[in-house]
């Protein structure tokens, strides 16, 4: 075998975005010694020195994604706030785009995609269109209601719970749906991948724990906590998405499991997602590997879980702002089955996503409760100035 011609018969990925998801990437393209080329706004982007090349620009302007575009041989996404016009105009030229432009134009659009779910009667919350706040004041809609804005939202950003006229000053002013709000059990998510063959192939579902105290995620939990019908029946449902939609690369699917036991797809995400990390320490295939393997139609890789885990996300410590200070490091790593993905991120703020912990142990109930031990104890801090 002749190293030289093996790799310039590598096909060249193009990725756009080049945060963590596009590091993660990386780092899974370097085992194949793949070349990949990211594009980002930021020069330091985290992807940057994992790569073969970084491409400062926005991801959203037609012509510097044109410009990137034309020079790989397949193009992905690590972020769907992307040019899909000329991701279209790429397409023509002959370059695979993966996922598809027009999935990722569906997925753009809240809107859009519940009109998918709709069509597929794939189970999804009910929902109006509206127009703007003024429109939703006057529609009375039964409270309480979720307003999602249809573009442009992302990490809960974009969503407004609505429980009463004392919640109008939180309606936001744009193009919306409004769901009904579901009494929410559990949230979950699946990630699902496929490729060019028609392949599919589905990781264990995965449980979100929330932190009651301040409504946020503490956690990511696979297995998930759930009986095997609902495993079974998120399975089905994904399967039917993912023939259904054609798509190449990764999906991550996010469900309610309300409190009669009913599933509800909530939203999709045609690319790696923070509810895949996991995949990386305790999974025979990590997410990042298998979305290589979808969009260059490779045999998928096996989803298997080698042990449970927990994933907690390093978030940039509330009160701090900066240069990033990492603490703690010496003190989560003496545990046996911790471990630690830093991100590289230059600065940090409150609640930035600055890296994750992957808690891995031969029982859920372990890997829970040394997660308890070590959450929080590798902290991301700045100097105080
Ligand atoms: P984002 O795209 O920002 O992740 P999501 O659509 O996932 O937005 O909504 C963020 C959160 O809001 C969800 O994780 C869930 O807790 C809550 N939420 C969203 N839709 C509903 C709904 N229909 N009923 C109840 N809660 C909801």
């Amino acid at each position: 075998l002749n190293l030289t011609n093996n790799l310039k018969s590598m096909k060249k990925v193009g990725v756009l975005g080049g945060g963590q998801l596009g590091k993660m990437l990386a780092i899974a393209a370097s085992n194949w010694h793949l070349p990949i080329y990211f594009l980002d706004p930021a020069e330091d982007a985290p992807a940057k020195n994992f790569s073969h090349g970084l491409t400062i620009g926005d991801f959203n302007e037609y012509e510097t994604v044109f410009n990137f575009g034309k020079n790989v041989d397949v193009l992905t996404i690590e972020i769907e706030h992307v040019s899909v016009e000329a991701l279209k105009d790429l397409q023509k030229l002959g370059i695979s785009i993966f996922p598809q432009p027009s999935i990722i134009e569906m997925i753009q659009d809240k809107g859009l995609q519940k009109e998918f779910f709709q069509t597929h009667q794939i189970p999804s919350p009910p929902f109006r269109y509206f127009e703007s706040k003024i429109d939703i004041i006057n529609g009375q809609v039964p409270y309480p209601y979720v307003q999602k804005a249809r573009k442009g939202g992302y990490d809960g950003k974009g969503v407004s719970v609505i429980r009463s006229v004392n919640d109008f000053h939180l309606i936001m002013d744009t193009p919306s749906i409004v769901e009904t709000c579901i009494s929410i059990k559990k949230e979950l998510a699946i990630i699902g991948s496929r490729n060019q063959n028609g392949d599919i192939s589905l990781y264990p579902v995965v449980e979100m724990v929330f932190n009651e105290q301040v409504n946020l995620v503490e956690f990511l939990q696979c297995p998930a906590a759930i009986s095997m019908e609902v495993e079974n029946q998120i399975r089905q449902i994904a399967t039917l998405i993912l023939e259904k939609m054609e798509i190449c690369g990764l999906l991550a699917i996010e469900f309610f499991l309300d409190q009669d036991n009913k599933i509800w797809v909530n939203e999709m995400a045609p690319r790696p997602h923070n509810s895949g990390h996991h995949t990386i320490n305790a999974h025979y295939t990590s997410q990042f590997e298998q979305h290589l393997r979808s969009i260059l139609n490779l045999p998928l890789g096996s989803t298997s879980m080698i042990s449970p885990s927990i994933m907690i996300n390093i978030l940039g410590e509330p009160g701090y702002q900066g240069d990033a200070i990492v603490m703690g490091l010496d003190t989560v790593l003496a545990h046996e089955g911790v471990y630690v993905h830093l991100y590289g991120k230059k600065t940090t703020k409150p609640f930035r996503k600055m890296g994750h912990m992957t808690i891995v142990r031969p029982t859920i109930e372990e890997a829970i409760m040394l997660s308890k031990q070590v959450e929080g104890k590798l902290r991301i801090i700045a100097k105080v100035e």
